[in-house]
């Protein structure tokens, strides 16, 4: 007999997107990692594809998205606290990602003096990171400040000493007490102030040199942060105004004598995305910091920590795109509309395919990039780190919330709610463009580049230009570039195009070395030729979508 609730039997809504192995069933990763050097970690990233691609670890994102931090500035008696409390599944993020490296493991060297980096640490780092990203995002900004502080703090060696047995520490430590009785340490960053960010000249906050200072000298620092993410660090790279200048200095959370610094927490910025990472206004009231480097210096100081933040934030959005699109595949392949699967309806065919060729563009250029940061001596390496780092972030991060919106539209109105992972990756996307150097930044600082190395261009057109000149679409390209380049009056309000023209160059490229024909082909018929496009799935009636969304996400 029918239950009168028959009309609520659940059918054609595809099964949860969980349980997956986030490395093995990602082909495009796979292939990056072992062609960028990092293969020999293959085995490390599967077991580690399979514990964020869990149903737990989804779980926990969800968890540490819907509770969000909450500011506790005072006790119940009023003294100051200025701590910031979070649900147990952030924590149990950070564990999990500090328990594999991912705030370090490019620095495992240093633990012995003389040690050369190990090969491919970089590139299995970020792996590492690429598939975090997809179990939860917040977590990843103490994460990735943490790795890319240390480049910065290895200029002030004696500061470095004491920090770095704590910073590469693998247990993640999240009580609230001095350094020294902590298991392992996290390093934020604190450069913007209300009346400039991107500006950092115009920073207004003090340090006065306390007993002399100069480099690894102690400072008082007054003034504030209006964006310091991740405020339960342990210490914080700032920028400050000394008497020689803006200066790069390491604050920390508690003093050597044990005490709490006066680091005054004021809010906490109530955020489109990133819900379950704090980012807060801060006052400094003469809190206690060592300088690093020289007094003037701070902004060479500070960069290097920025460069390594702008690779994770490539490294990032590739990741959610990936998660993005991979749910609205499997999401297609169980979904039955007129009869058919979605999948198999030649409008979607055209539009998951035309998705996967941006996401397997972006991770194979933003790996490619990962390899430069792991072999620094080399000067070809150099050059590419130097002119592709703000390429990459530019054209990754502006791809991710275009992308995101049409896989959302994939899932139709299920990817519209908060429950599937669509939403939420839809509004963190744009963060990874606007925090460490905006989309407008990053063109200049390319154009920087070539006004102050221009060596470093020719070394990269020289690489692009080995696999360009064989191929009918990428010379093409090769030549926008070079006209674009030709015209150096006009650079200034052509920095878009620029980086846009080497961004599609770079990436045409390693697909056209290293992908299947099928993916590069598509994309060159779609990206480097064809028509103008605002919006996805155009162009690819010549292509093998089939072969392209397989490859994707194999069934
Ligand atoms: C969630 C979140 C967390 C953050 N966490 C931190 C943190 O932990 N530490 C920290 O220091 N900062 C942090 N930030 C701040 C972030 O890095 C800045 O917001 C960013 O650098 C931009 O600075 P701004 O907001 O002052 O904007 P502005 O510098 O005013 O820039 C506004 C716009 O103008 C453009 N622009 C700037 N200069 C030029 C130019 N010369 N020509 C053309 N266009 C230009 C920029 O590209 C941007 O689009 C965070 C921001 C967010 C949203």
């Amino acid at each position: 007999m029918d239950t009168p609730f028959a009309t609520h039997d659940v059918i054609n809504q595809s099964p949860p997107f969980e349980n997956v192995n986030l490395f093995t069933s990602d082909r495009a990763l796979v292939e990056a990692v072992t062609r960028e050097g990092g293969g020999a970690a293959a085995n490390r990233l599967t077991a580690f594809g399979a514990a964020c691609g869990s149903a737990e670890a989804f779980e926990r994102g969800r968890l540490a998205n819907e509770h969000t931090p909450r500011l506790k500035p005072f006790d119940a008696k009023g003294h100051r606290l200025d701590v910031v409390e979070f649900h147990p599944a952030y924590h149990e993020c950070m564990s999990l990602s500090m328990a594999e490296g991912l705030h370090c493991s490019a620095w495992d060297h240093l633990v012995s003096p003389d040690a050369k980096p190990n090969d491919g640490a970089n590139v299995a780092r970020s792996a590492g990171c690429y598939m975090a990203i997809q179990m939860e995002a917040g977590h990843q900004c103490p994460v990735t400040m943490t790795n890319a502080a240390i480049p910065t703090l290895l200029l002030q060696p004696e500061v470095a000493e004491t920090w770095l047995p704590k910073i590469l520490g693998r247990t993640y430590d999240k009580t609230f007490q001095p350094v020294r009785a902590k298991r392992s340490a996290t390093v934020g960053m604190g450069m913007t102030e209300k009346q400039g960010g991107t500006d950092v000249r115009a920073n207004t906050t003090r340090a006065v040199p306390v007993n002399g200072g100069g480099p690894g000298g102690e400072y008082a620092v007054t003034g504030h942060k209006w964006f310091m993410s991740a405020p339960m660090c342990d210490a914080f790279l700032v920028l400050a105004q000394a008497p020689g200048g803006l200066s790069c200095l390491l604050m920390p959370r508690f003093l050597p004598d044990g005490s709490v610094n006066a680091l005054r927490l004021q809010r906490l910025k109530d955020k489109l995305g990133n819900r379950s990472n704090a980012s807060s206004e801060v006052e400094f009231q003469g809190a206690h910091a060592w300088l690093i480097g020289e007094e003037g210096r701070g902004v060479p100081a500070i960069i290097e920590m920025v460069t390594g933040t702008r690779l994770d934030c490539a490294i990032g959005s590739a990741g959610l795109m990936r998660l993005v699109l991979a749910n609205a595949i499997h999401h297609c392949r169980h979904r039955t509309a007129f009869q058919r699967k979605l999948v198999d309806q030649p409008l979607m065919e055209q539009v998951l395919a035309d998705l996967a060729l941006d996401v397997e563009a972006a991770t194979a250029l933003a790996f490619r990039l990962c390899r430069s940061f792991d072999r620094a001596d080399d000067e070809r390496a150099a050059a590419w780190r130097r002119l592709m780092t703000p390429v990459t972030k530019y054209w990754v991060c502006k791809m991710g919330p275009a992308l995101a919106y049409e896989a959302m539209e994939c899932l139709g109105g299920n990817g519209y709610v908060e429950e599937g992972f669509a939403a939420r990756v839809y509004r963190e996307l744009p963060l990874n463009g606007i925090w460490e150097g905006s989309g407008n930044v990053m063109a200049l600082d390319l154009l920087r580049v070539l006004q102050r190395e221009p060596e470093s261009l020719e070394i990269v057109l020289e690489e692009l230009g080995a696999t360009a000149g064989r191929d009918k679409e990428l010379m093409p390209q090769l030549e926008r570039v070079q006209a674009l380049l030709h015209e150096p009056r006009l650079l200034d309000a052509r920095g878009r195009s620029l980086i846009e023209g080497l961004a599609k160059l770079a990436a045409g490229a390693i697909l056209r070395a290293h992908a299947p024909a099928y993916v590069a082909d598509a994309f060159m018929a779609t990206r480097l030729s064809g028509g103008a496009r605002h919006t996805y799935g155009q162009g690819l009636d010549g292509a093998d979508v089939r072969a392209i969304i397989d490859r994707a996400l194999p069934a």
